[in-house]
């Protein structure tokens, strides 16, 4: 049996390797490494894929999440309502630009934010909200736009687990994650969904006011070369890493559909275990699966994870620490039992391998070890 990682990059590269060869031979070859053809070219591509007006490209998901809150003219001490339950990028940037992070809780079923409590939450300062695509699932859009709309309020969509996943909207429709609120950040960090060979991350929008702005924000606050129009940052997607993504792009469909497998022969192995509770799918969203994650109950949890380890099986806990008990996020305005459900999934939650490499034999292995020792 091939060795089993959390993520398999190097047997997924092997699938597509002499296309991508050659693709980064033919930027090293004609030398335009920053704003070369290619990253025009991987813009337009997800753009149609998408189907979003603007995609701008920048150097990772943290500089994404940051330039949109720039570009919306956030101020200090605005607030931001984003969730307790979710990777520090979020909160980082809202930090960072002295914004006010404002966390809520998030369902117990599917990770996500839950819209009720972002209303709860909502003051006279309150200027955006932050909804996380946990996991690889939607948060629940249509009521986080509805309450946008009425309380007048900006959404950033943190994409950076979830790309190519798919909402179906309360009228029908259906839009792709990310391209719903008024900005969608992601992430090309090489484990996420759609990754390439390093750091990358992009800005969607449907807005040209936005859009333009994003890209002056991106490169240095200028759309004029040296007439610089407001303070910006550096941020940029290089040319090797748009090209691997133009090839990697085609088959994130099918690379999603191998982790649905995947997920499905878990589901399968663990959906009646008296003391693993199995992800849920939301009604109203596919799932991309970046991770698979299960709720514990009444197991040692570090205990399975080296008991894994020892198979040769590794598993991961995200996240073991809730963002307003972070060292670094500590407030006076939130203590250990406000957030229930993120301090509950904190506790229980671990994830297995999910990546689309999984063969049956790992998989027949990988549930055979978390049986051995979960029963
Ligand atoms: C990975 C991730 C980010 C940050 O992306 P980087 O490219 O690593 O900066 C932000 N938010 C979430 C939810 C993530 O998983």
């Amino acid at each position: 049996m091939e060795k089993i990682h959390m993520v398999d990059l190097r047997r997924q590269y092997h699938h597509i390797k002499e296309e991508v060869d050659r693709a980064i031979a033919e930027v090293i070859d004609n030398t335009a490494f920053i704003n070369g053809p290619e990253v025009k070219k991987f813009q337009e591509e997800l753009e149609a894929y998408l189907s979003v007006k603007h995609v701008i490209p920048c150097a990772n998901g943290t500089d994404a999440l940051q330039i949109a809150m720039m570009a919306l003219d956030l101020q200090p001490g605005d607030e931001v309502i984003t969730a307790s339950f979710t990777y520090v990028a979020t909160a980082e940037v809202i930090a960072l630009l002295r914004l006010k992070p404002v966390l809520v809780d998030v369902d117990a079923h599917t990770y996500n934010i839950d819209p009720a409590a972002i209303e709860r939450a909502i003051t006279p300062r309150t200027k955006a909200i932050v909804p996380v695509h946990l996991f690889g699932q939607c948060a629940d859009m249509d009521p986080i736009m509805d309450i946008a709309a009425r309380h007048n309020l900006f959404v950033i969509e943190d994409n950076a687990q979830a790309i190519g996943a798919t909402y179906r909207r309360g009228n029908g429709s259906t839009s792709r994650a990310g391209t719903m609120g008024h900005i969608g950040a992601t992430s090309f960090f090489p484990s996420k969904n759609l990754g390439c060979f390093g750091d990358g991350g992009a800005l969607f929008t449907h807005d040209d006011t936005l859009a333009q702005r994003m890209r002056m924000i991106a490169n240095h606050g200028q759309t004029v070369r040296y007439y610089h129009d407001a303070v910006g940052v550096n941020s940029r997607l290089d040319s090797i890493q748009a090209a691997i993504l133009r090839i990697k792009l085609r088959h994130l469909d099918e690379y999603a559909a191998a982790r649905n497998r995947a997920a499905a022969h878990y589901d399968a192995a663990f959906a009646n275990h008296p003391r693993l509770r199995i992800p849920a799918r939301a009604s109203n969203s596919t799932h991309v699966f970046h991770q698979y994650t299960l709720v514990t109950d009444g197991l040692d949890r570090f205990g399975m994870q080296e008991s894994l380890a020892a198979q040769g099986v590794p598993a991961m806990v995200y996240y073991p620490v809730p963002l307003h008990m972070q060292k670094a996020y500590l407030d006076p305005r939130y203590r250990e039992g406000d957030f229930p459900v993120t301090e509950d999934l904190c506790k229980r939650v671990i994830s297995l391998p999910m990546h689309t490499e999984l063969d049956a034999e790992q998989l027949a292995h990988i549930v055979s070890s978390v049986r051995s020792f979960a029963g």
